[in-house]
Parts: C-alpha cells; sequence; structure tokens
C-alpha cells in the first residue's frame, strides 16, 4: 500500500471532495496517513475563499519544501478551490508541488497523480469538466453524519465573490443519483445528512424536467435509517414559501436555516449585487418564524465590504440584534483578484474592518446567549455523534437546532441514537444536559430498540 496525506482547508464542500478523492485513491491502493513524513503523496485540498486562507496553503507548502528535499520521489499536489483560481501560479511561487488540478478534475485524480508520479509533470489541470457523483469513501472515519454535494458551482455573480470563477456554473446532480447516493449512506450507519450547495436553495432548476429542493427533502424523507436532513447555503434570493414550508412539514428536516445576509445596508448589497434588500429579507425572516416557529438561523456577514460607512456598518449591527441570530459568521471583506469589489477604489482600511468584527461579533454573542437561555428546562431531541471535547466520561450531541449538548449517559452506549435530553445551563458555545430516562415525560415513548421522541421541539 502506498500512503497518502490528506491537508483539508475551507467548507463542508472541500471536506466532501477531499473524501471523495481518498475513496477514489483507495482503489489505486492508497491508505490515509496522518504523518506527512511516512507518505508518498500529499495533497492539499485549497480554499480562496479569503486571502488568509491562501496564505495558509503556502505556508503550508513551505513546510512541506524541506519534506519534499529529503524525499524526491516524494509527490505534492494542490487541487481545489485555489487550484482552480491561481493555476500555473502555484507552480511559480512553490515550484517543487508536482500537481496541480482543480475540482472538475476530482474524477480523475488517479490518472493524474500516474502522470505527476512518472515524472511527465509538473501536472496542471484546471480546466471544466462534466458534473460526476462520486460516491468513494475511504474507510474508516465516523459514519453518523455525512455531507452530500447536490449541486456544483454557481452563478450568482456577488462582487466580492470568487466561487464563480472556482467552482463554475450551476450544475444539479439528478435526485435519483442523491437518493442512491444517500441510501447506500444510511445502510452504512449515517443517521444524518447535509446536503450541499453554493446555492443549494436554486437545487434542481437546471435539470430537465426542472425539479426543487423541496421536492429532494421529500424523497431523502422516506429513506429508512436517515434521521435527520440539513441543507446549506441557502440564498435569500430563491428561498420559496414552498421550501419554508417544507421545512415545517417534512419531518426529518431539522428546523435551522443558514441565511447569509452580508449586510443590513441596502446601499451595500445593492453594490455586492445580493439581488434583495434588507426589507425582503426581513420579510423573509418573518415568513420563516411564522411557519416554523422553532427555527434556528444563522447567517454570514461580511465587514468593511468597500465603501462600507458608519452607517452601514451601524444598520448591519441593527440586523443582528433584531433578528437575533442563533449563530453568526462575521468575515473582514478580503480583496479577491478578477472580481469587481477588489476594483473599486473606496477600500476599507484594515484596522476599520478589524474593529467592526469586534462590535458586530459582541453585537451577534449577546443576541445569541438570549436565543440559548431560551432553551434551558426544555427537554429536546438529541443526536448523539461522539465523546464530549470536555470529558471522556460524558457523550455529545446535536439538538435538531444544531446546538452541542453535553451530557452524562450514565454508562449508556448512545452514539448514534436519538434521546431526550434536558437542557440544564446554556454555556457560550455548548449546552449541557441531562439524559431523561424513558418515557419519564409526556411526549417520549419507547420503540423497541431506541427511546423516540415524539414531536420536533
Ligand atoms: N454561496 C453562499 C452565499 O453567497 O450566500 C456562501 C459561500 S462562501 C463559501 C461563505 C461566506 O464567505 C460568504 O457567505 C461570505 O460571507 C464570505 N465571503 C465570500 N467572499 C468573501 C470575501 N471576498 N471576503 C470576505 N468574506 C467573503
Amino acid at each position: 500500500m502506498s500512503k497518502l496525506h490528506l491537508i483539508t482547508y475551507g467548507c463542508q464542500m472541500n471536506e466532501y471532495d477531499s473524501e471523495r478523492v481518498a475513496g477514489l485513491l483507495k482503489q489505486e491502493r492508497y491508505e490515509l496517513t496522518d504523518r506527512p513524513e511516512d507518505a508518498d503523496l500529499i495533497l492539499l485540498n485549497t480554499c480562496s475563499i479569503r486571502e488568509k486562507a491562501e496564505d495558509k496553503v503556502f505556508s503550508q507548502l513551505g513546510a512541506l519544501k524541506h519534506l519534499k528535499r529529503r524525499r524526491p520521489d516524494l509527490i505534492i499536489g494542490v487541487m481545489g478551490c485555489m487550484a482552480q483560481l491561481q493555476k500555473g501560479r502555484i507552480q511559480e511561487r512553490a515550484p517543487y508541488v508536482d500537481l496541480v488540478f482543480g475540482s472538475p478534475a476530482i474524477a480523475r485524480v488517479a490518472d493524474l497523480v500516474e502522470r505527476a508520479r512518472q515524472g511527465r509533470g509538473p501536472v496542471l489541470e484546471t480546466g471544466e469538466g462534466a458534473l460526476v457523483k462520486i460516491t468513494a469513501r475511504p474507510d474508516g472515519g465516523q459514519r453518523l453524519k455525512a455531507f452530500v454535494t447536490v449541486m456544483e458551482g454557481c452563478e450568482k455573480y456577488c462582487t466580492f465573490c470568487v466561487v464563480p470563477t472556482t467552482r463554475g456554473r450551476e450544475r444539479s446532480h439528478a435526485p435519483e443519483v442523491i437518493v442512491e447516493e444517500i441510501r447506500g449512506l444510511a445502510a452504512a450507519g449515517c443517521r444524518e445528512v447535509t446536503l450541499l450547495g453554493q446555492t443549494v436553495n436554486a437545487y434542481g432548476r437546471d435539470l430537465s424536467p426542472p425539479t426543487d429542493l423541496a421536492a429532494l427533502l421529500e424523497r431523502i424523507n422516506d429513506i429508512d435509517g436517515i434521521e435527520r436532513i440539513r441543507f446549506t447555503t441557502s440564498n435569500p434570493y430563491n428561498l420559496t414559501s414552498r421550501l419554508i414550508r417544507a421545512i415545517r412539514d417534512v419531518p426529518k428536516v431539522c428546523e435551522y436555516l443558514h441565511l447569509p445576509l452580508q449586510s443590513g445596508s441596502d446601499r451595500v448589497l445593492e453594490r455586492m449585487n445580493r439581488g434583495y434588500t434588507r426589507a425582503r429579507y426581513l420579510e423573509l425572516i418573518a415568513e420563516l418564524r411564522e411557519t416554523v416557529p422553532e427555527l434556528a438561523l444563522s447567517t454570514d456577514l461580511i465587514v468593511g465590504f468597500p465603501g462600507e460607512t458608519d452607517e452601514d456598518f451601524a444598520q448591519t449591527v441593527e440586523m443582528v440584534e433584531r433578528i437575533a441570530y442563533d449563530n453568526v459568521f462575521a468575515f473582514r471583506y478580503s480583496r479577491r483578484p478578477g472580481t469587481p469589489a477588489a476594483e473599486m477604489t473606496d477600500q476599507v482600511p484594515d484596522e476599520i474592518k478589524a474593529e467592526r468584527n469586534r462590535l458586530l461579533l459582541d453585537a451577534a454573542g449577546r443576541a445569541a446567549a438570549a436565543r440559548s437561555q431560551r432553551l434551558e428546562g426544555r427537554t429536546l431531541p438529541v443526536l448523539v455523534d461522539g465523546v464530549s471535547r470536555k470529558s471522556a466520561d460524558e457523550v455529545a450531541g446535536r439538538t435538531r437546532c444544531n446546538r452541542v449538548v453535553n451530557f452524562d449517559a450514565a454508562g449508556r452506549d448512545l452514539l448514534g441514537r436519538v434521546v431526550p435530553v434536558r437542557i440544564a445551563r446554556a454555556l457560550p458555545h455548548s449546552l449541557r444536559g441531562e439524559l431523561v430516562a424513558h418515557g419519564a415525560r409526556a411526549g417520549v415513548r419507547r420503540s423497541a430498540d431506541e427511546i423516540v421522541v415524539a414531536g420536533r421541539a
């Protein structure tokens, strides 16, 4: 067996792609190793959404240079978004990199590695490719929860974003292929799937006949063994009442939605080319909360977008306070090559971005703490997915609203089960809970093999 060391940066889609690559290379007799010094092949699956993500890759490549000097037969490859964006510039800056390929070439990874190994390189593959559903996976690893990419690419052309360049145009996988993949996952013990797409709620409109995410959720709901379904990332522009009703009506769909706002200022939203106003976003939030009162919401926000004034920023903070998200991901605007915003002349200084980021996270933290406290005293169904990070004597799991709960399992093997847990305390980043005994409260009944929590709290 040869050894593969795989380093993944960035989003869940990259995690999914890395699994595919490891699965495909397993068929070529590569097994995963945690130790770069033992590897015959090192692949970096990269992200280029912000400059910092690219800096990390170049500094990692710098560290690997010494390994390559000692072992010239080691193959080093860079794959993913940065490969697609930077193309030949990667090998210009790090000439010891043997192989550079974008996500459309993942299906051909074995062939590309072989070409690099035979010294027919440096190999560079960053063209467009056909959409292929790859379901290969490596051995081992946790199987209770899995990501499943349902569509590739993005056609929104937000002025700050490189994704349309790095991931190409929107292409959906056929529902049959997705259902088949998830059936396989369920048979292997998976209980929760997260469907992935850059604009996942635009799923299916490019298929013939066209379909949508709500229809896909219904089909996945019928798969035995799957307990929970999540999906990300949704774009407000494509959020339909039909999908909102599906969150309420399709039983396995969790009451959690990640809905990037990016800015609370109409002026900035327009310059970002987001396709909605703050009033439209608030209308959607009102419809969501009315239809699915238990819904937990999270968002992405960018601070320091070119031309963002104190007044624009104050409107973003005001939206965060008004909406009271359960979780906020705040990013300092990063100038990305080839995007319209990078050319805007009114760039915001780094110190102002840092200060706004701090203020925004403070406001978001206060709102999220209040949301967490509302859960205290309630009993919620928790899918147990591992050991608590804080104490090996405790287990950890998630609520349907995606909160981490740590609790004492009282010596029982609960891994992969959905159990009722009373929320005793809300901490800043997690909840402390107490396992509720079987049938101890109304709404909890027992099936042959496990505790079933009725209702969707
Ligand atoms: N496709 C999704 C959308 O547009 O709503 C999100 C995709 S992106 C992988 C995740 C987040 O990164 C975005 O929602 C945005 O907040 C942030 N982001 C993207 N480009 C950025 C940039 N140039 N600078 C800072 N943050 C950025």
